[in-house]
This record gives structure tokens, sequence and C-alpha cells, in this order.
């Protein structure tokens, strides 16, 4: 089969490998559609591990059953990119996403993904696809999670102020979510004008605000009252990060959703004047993941809006370079690999 894997820094190829087989622990799905996330462009800037077909959100048809007895050939799917060993402490509380064996498989992350043909999942973590829902809308599954867990830690409620610091497809989802909860008032502060622009018209953010723009924090302090309840550190810059701290008010909640390898210094002396609630956010539960499906096959949540393009798997380089531009507009790419 085809497939697209991690050649160097900033580089993929395409290769011919071998098409993954059901196995009693996995099935095999060919791959109808896969989303490009911003930890996948984490992972192409380093480089590493070469070899390793990317790829964790993805919607597709069961060609290979295995011993999965509950799913048919043909079964319309999208699966959570993760293999929980059910035997840790957090498997057993059902916090499979802290699974302390979480990267031990995790296609598309640490085993062979979906910019493929074909890929290898456990039966335990795929989830069928409601009539109503498109592929295109099976692959925003995986990404609409991770923005509902964050709001759901965040605990947003009706009536609440929220900020969400970063126009990538995650902080736009966060936006959906937070109205969905019953946000009052949403703002968004990003760097790039056009994704400001694009943030509006999807209709969840009230407001948008240029992260550069000098005094924006006492300008936000201003607007709000003394601060956001709740705010989403959606894009992983230390700048980011201060700027969602500083913006919080007194017992507000900070979520830290963005991803960033290095250390971020803070203000502790902010964050004990205000008694600001910071939390960190990984993936989500089973139970959210299927939540997602359930408001995206009820029209509550809607994601087709945030797909800007469709290409094959001969374009997952050229995505992934205007993906990672900074003046960029792409908010998600799809992949079609066939
Ligand atoms: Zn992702
Ligand atoms: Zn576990």
């Amino acid at each position: 089969m085809k497939a697209v894997v991690i050649d160097s820094k900033n580089m993929l190829k395409m290769v011919d490998t071998d098409k993954p087989q059901a196995t009693d622990s996995k099935l095999v799905i060919k791959v109808e559609r896969a989303g490009i996330c911003g930890s996948d462009l984490h992972i192409w800037e380093n480089g590493t591990p070469a070899g390793l077909i990317m790829g964790h959100e993805f919607s597709g048809t069961i060609v290979e059953p295995g011993s999965a007895r509950q799913f048919q050939p043909g079964d319309r799917v999208t699966a959570i990119p993760g293999n929980p060993c059910m035997e840790c402490k957090n498997c057993k509380s059902q916090l499979l996403n802290l699974c302390v064996h979480n990267l031990d498989d995790a296609p598309g992350i640490t085993t062979p993904g979906a910019f493929a043909e074909y890929v290898a999942v456990s039966p335990v973590v795929v989830h069928k696809l409601p009539d109503n829902l498109s592929m295109d809308e099976g692959a925003m599954v995986e990404p609409s999670s991770v923005a509902l867990h964050s709001v759901r830690l965040g605990h947003v409620a009706p009536g609440d102020k929220v900020l969400i610091v970063g126009a990538g497809i995650i902080g736009l989802l966060c936006a959906a979510w937070a109205r969905i909860c019953g946000a009052s008032y949403i703002a968004l502060s990003e760097l790039n004008p056009v994704r400001r622009e694009k943030a509006l018209a999807y209709g969840d953010v009230d407001e948008v605000f240029d992260a550069a723009e000098p005094k924006l924090q006492k300008k936000l302090l201003g607007l709000t009252d003394g601060g956001f309840d709740k705010t989403f550190e959606c894009a992983g810059p230390a700048p980011a990060v201060q700027a969602a701290i500083g913006a919080t008010g007194y017992n507000g909640t900070v979520v830290l959703v963005g991803v960033n390898y290095s250390l971020v210094p803070i203000s502790t002396m902010r964050v004990n004047l205000r008694e600001i609630d910071i939390r960190g956010s990984y993936g989500f539960t089973a139970e959210e993941f299927q939540m997602s499906l359930d408001f995206m096959a009820r029209g509550v949540l809607k994601t087709k809006r945030f797909v800007d393009e469709m290409i094959g798997l001969d374009g997952l380089q050229t995505a992934f370079e205007k993906l990672h531009d900074p003046a960029g507009s792409s908010v998600k790419i799809l992949v079609k690999p066939y």
C-alpha cells in the first residue's frame, strides 16, 4: 500500500509498504479521511522518529474485522488513536487518555497511523459513525474530543466569559464547545490577521484581538471587569501562556491545551494573587469521544466548516508547509489517501 512517512526534519516521503493484517488484537480499516494535526507538525519539525506513518485523526471503512465480532466489513468508523492497556490504575478508573502505557501503541504518534491506505487499530477504540455523519466529519471527531475534554476540565458554565488564545483548530473547537456550554462572551487572541478573520466568520467567537497589540492585557481586563472566568491556551509558545494567565480573573481557570516542549516561565505571583487554577489537558476519554460523535450527529457541533482543503497522500508535504507558515490561512486540511 501507499503511505507517507517522516523522512527527516521538515520532510515527508511517499513509500510503498506492506498493508497491515488483522490479528487477534487488531482490525484493519481502509482510510477514507485523515486530518493533519498541530502535533503532527511538531513531529515533522523534529524529523523523528524517521519512518513513522503519522495520522491519528481519521475515518474509514472496516475491511478486516479480525476477531472483533461487533464489526462487519464495510462498517463506517472512526477511532481513538490509542491502545489503552486496561490494566493500569488510570485505565481501571476509566481514565484511558491517561493510561501510563499511552505512547506504547498510539497509531500515528508512535505506531503506524492513517497517512496511508490502511491502518490497523484495536477494536476497543473503534466507534461506528452515525449514518448522517460524513467521512470528513468522522475525521473531525478526534480534534473535537480534544477540545471537549479541555472545556469540560475548565468547567465552562452558562454566563462565563471565556478567552481562547490561538485560532488553530483546537482553539476554534474550544470556542464552539464553550458556546454550546453557554458562555456569554467569547474572545479570541491570535497573531495572524487572516486566522482572526476566519475565527470571527465561524460565528462562535464574539470578538477577536491581535495578540501582538501593546497593552492588550489591560484592555482585556477592562472589557471583562477584571479578567476572564475561563481561559484556554491553545497556542503553546511562552508569550501565549503568559498572556492566558495575565488575562484571567480572580478565581479563574486557565486550561493549558497547546503543546510546548520547552520550559515556560510564568508569574506565579499573579497566579497566587488571583488564586488562578491552572490545569493541564491531554487527550480525552472514550465517553467524550462518543459525546463528540453524538453532538455532531445531532447537528449541535458543526465541524465541516473548518475543513479548508482535501488533498491526496502526494499533497502532504506541501500541506505541512502551508500549515507551518505563521502567515498561512489554513485551519484544517484533510487527506484522502486513495
Ligand atoms: Zn490531533
Ligand atoms: Zn493503562
